[in-house]
């Protein structure tokens, strides 16, 4: 137990300003050791920046990293081989084997995990002796984590490592994420895919303009909701009235696009009345579903905005 609760990193007050832009403001926040730490957020929040200072890429302008029990300003290269990167575009060279891959960033670490090991670990033993240019787009990002866990990293940074998959390598990802966390790694995971951070995130913090706007555990953040229940239907559009009618029977109703959405803390009363005001102003409820609240409404509660434009 004690073990579970040990401190990975600790990062205090950290700072990077682009000129005006204040890509990281001030954030703070501490990771357990073997957790899944996911920083949400939309485009140009400071997930990227907040990583690459982490990863030893960029130097902050302010703020104290401790990584390993150390205090640092700046991640050094010792203390990068203690750490595994996922590059964000793998460009391998396609007339490479994937096991040539793996070999050729082996090399670049004092200690190295047996080719085979790593391929165990991103399911892509079979592929050992493929030509990089014959990988689907689901195998090269799992080649990608590959190559980042060669010296086998304790802290493992992951930035948006989903994005641009189909849903089954999306789900092949998950698993892999997972596993090593229960191997015990800990890993430092950026998405804009709430499903994503609910699924494997320990802790999420929720980043936008450079500032950690709420932090906890998927679940400690949806409960900021309350006993609330989401119902969410499809319309072209809504006249002012009619909206403010919605919200009559609900806690709040909101049209977001061609979504409208109806927080209510009392389903079957509310439900009731959205049938009734479908029927009297002739408002199809299309594609009506029922839920509870997930990370993009606490998203929506604390900043008025979606997380995807
Ligand atoms: P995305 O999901 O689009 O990658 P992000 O949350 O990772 O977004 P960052 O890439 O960290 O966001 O960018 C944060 C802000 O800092 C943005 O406004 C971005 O334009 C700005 N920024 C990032 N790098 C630089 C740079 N080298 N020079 C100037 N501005 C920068």
């Amino acid at each position: 137990m004690e073990e579970e609760n040990e401190l990975m990193m600790r990062v205090t007050g950290l700072k990077k300003y682009y000129g005006e832009v204040h890509a990281v403001d001030g954030i703070s926040f501490a990771i357990p050791r073997a957790s899944v730490f996911t920083i949400l957020g939309p485009n140009g929040a400071g997930k990227t920046t907040t990583l690459e200072i982490l990863e030893g890429i960029r130097g902050p302008d302010a703020g104290e990293i401790e990584v390993f029990g150390m205090k640092l300003k700046k991640v050094t290269r010792a203390v990068k081989e203690r750490m595994g990167v996922l590059l964000q575009d793998g460009n391998f060279e396609p007339y490479l084997k994937v096991k040539e891959v793996v070999k050729l960033f082996a090399s670049f670490f004092k200690k190295a995990l047996p080719v085979e090991e790593v391929l165990t670990r991103v399911a892509l033993q079979e592929k050992t002796n493929a030509y990089v240019k014959t990988l689907s787009g689901g195998q090269l990002q799992r080649l990608a984590v590959g190559v980042a866990l060669v010296n086998d990293p304790e802290l493992i940074f992951l930035d948006e490592p989903t994005t641009g998959l189909d849903p089954q390598a999306r789900r092949n990802m998950w698993s892999i994420i997972t596993d090593l966390k229960d191997q015990g790694k800990t890993i430092i995971l950026t998405t804009h895919y709430m499903e994503e951070a609910e699924a494997l995130s320990d802790r999420v913090c929720i980043m936008d303009y450079g500032t950690i706007i709420a932090k906890g555990s998927p679940r400690e953040l949806t409960s900021r909701l309350g006993q609330e229940t989401i119902i969410e239907f499809n319309t072209s559009s809504l006249s002012a009235d009619d909206l403010a009618q919605l919200e009559s029977y609900g806690k709040t109703a909101r049209e977001d696009g061609e979504i409208v959405t109806v927080e209510t803390e009392n389903l079957v009363h509310t439900m009731e009345q959205m049938l009734a005001w479908s029927r009297e102003r002739e408002i199809p409820l299309t594609n009506m579903t029922v839920r509870q609240p997930n990370l993009e409404d606490v998203f929506l509660l604390l900043t008025g905005r979606r997380l995807r434009e």
